[in-house]
């Protein structure tokens, strides 16, 4: 049933508070209302969830949102429930009989969108109740998550195919990702079957972000300048390591700065409470490795700074992106040493085969972690505006200056309190 314009805004705007659409948004609702697969490819806060939320509104029957990330399942239900949309998410949080009575109601056609983790869709449980309903549409979120080229495979993800060929009708598919290689892309259509899907590309850019690399092999010093001309805002620092993280974090508390930490060595527990502590204000900074920020929705983090090289340019621009959603300015910083480069090649030396794949494969996995650590390392290096280096990266294109980023500043000569201070405290 194809939903008519007046339909779309009336949602847009009833459940979600919002005039009009962000670009992309509206070809991805409108292919996936008229029955035609979509593949959204979108940077971080581009405002990926919305496509699929609103379309759901309005197709009849119950869509599904596969996603892998139990925190975003439950703050977009509670969102929606808020806001008087019927919503529920099938996780390993819920016990079985919460489980069972979640998969009631979503036969009973109590709910119009319904969150579930990749496993769930393996549960005999689940495909019954699945094959009882009319299914509107799948929402894949995510969706580099299929793909063994991607920074977070999840095998898990390879269910999503097996369990849309169970369901009696193939439904319409959407998948959201914020990864724009060829390969992945690949991966996301060929394994989730998508049928000539849409493609909907926004483009890299994220003109509200100003980016720099200091270089300086002081950085602990180079920080806390940073951080103490940024007193009243919120930030994330990531670290490489989880005895990076501990180091920083204690560095901060010593100088007498709201901060908290995240990294895979605590217990579920304290990172639930410290991501909160940063998520409500309660904390300004959050110092963590790259386990911290998938599927978080903080819209004003002033300032993202990178303590330590990331392993590839995938990964700094999604951890970079999560500043500035609100689309207010805001600063992506790296601090680059040459010790990162050491680190950098200790991580892929001491790789870990992926026990799923071939030798072939992982050999192959290895050389593309090689191939992308030089893209990385080579960004830190320029002299060229780092935003077009970025786009180009990624496939955009990008006009040869910014006049925004640290590169493009310092061409300007600009004497810029920063910049000279920078200048002063790198070596
Ligand atoms: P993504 O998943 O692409 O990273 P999200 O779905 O988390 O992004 O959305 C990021 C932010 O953008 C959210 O705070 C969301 O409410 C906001 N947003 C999404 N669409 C719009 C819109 N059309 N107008 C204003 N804000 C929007
Ligand atoms: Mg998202």
């Amino acid at each position: 049933k194809k939903a008519d314009t007046k339909d779309k805004y009336a949602v847009l705007e009833r459940y979600f508070g919002y005039r009009s659409f962000r670009r992309g948004q509206e070809d991805v609702v409108d292919s996936l209302l008229s029955g035609r697969d979509a593949l959204a490819i979108m940077p971080t806060g581009a405002g990926k969830s919305l496509c699929y939320q609103v379309s759901a509104l309005l197709l009849d029957g119950v869509a599904l949102v596969v996603s892998p990330l139990i925190s975003l399942m439950k703050d977009q239900v509670n969102a929606l429930t808020a806001q008087g949309v019927k919503a529920a998410y099938l996780n390993s949080s819920l016990n079985d009989a919460q489980f069972d009575k979640a998969l009631r109601n979503m036969a009973n056609g109590m709910y119009k969108i319904v969150y579930v983790a990749p496993e769930r869709l393996k549960s005999s449980r689940f495909i019954r109740a699945a094959t009882s309903i009319r299914i509107s549409l799948i929402a894949v979120d995510e969706a580099h998550c299929v793909s063994q080229w991607g920074q977070d495979f999840r095998p898990s993800y390879l269910n999503i195919a097996e369990f849309i060929a169970e369901l009696p009708q193939h439904p319409t598919i959407g998948a959201f990702t914020a990864t724009a290689t060829t390969e992945v892309k690949q991966d996301i259509v060929r394994i989730l079957g998508l049928r000539d899907p849409l493609e909907v590309t926004t483009g890299f850019d994220r003109p509200n972000l100003f980016f720099s690399v200091i270089r300086t092999s002081q950085k602990s010093k180079q920080l806390l300048y940073l951080l103490f001309s940024r007193m009243n805002n919120s930030g994330i620092i990531y670290c490489s390591t989880r005895k990076t993280v501990e180091k920083v974090c204690a560095l901060l508390y010593d100088k007498g700065f709201s901060a908290t930490r995240y990294h895979a060595g605590l217990s579920d527990e304290e990172r639930r409470k410290n991501q909160d502590d940063f998520v409500y204000d309660r904390k300004r900074i959050m110092v963590a490795t790259n386990a911290f920020g998938m599927g978080i929705d903080k819209s004003d983090v002033r300032f993202v700074i990178h303590y330590n090289m990331p392993k590839n340019l995938e990964s700094y621009y999604q951890e970079a992106g999560r500043a500035g959603r609100d689309g207010e300015d805001s600063d992506c910083i790296l601090l680059f040493g040459h010790q990162d480069i050491q680190t950098a090649w200790y991580f892929i030396d001491h790789m870990e085969p992926n026990p799923e794949l071939s030798d072939e494969q992982n050999e192959a996995f290895r050389k593309k972690e090689i191939e992308r650590l030089g893209h990385m390392i080579a960004y830190c290096k320029t002299r060229e505006c780092l935003r077009a280096h970025m786009l180009r990266y990624f496939g955009d294109s990008a006009d040869d200056r910014c006049d925004k980023c640290s590169n493009c500043r310092s061409k300007m000569k600009t004497f810029d309190a920063t910049i000279e201070s920078q200048k002063i405290l790198s070596c």
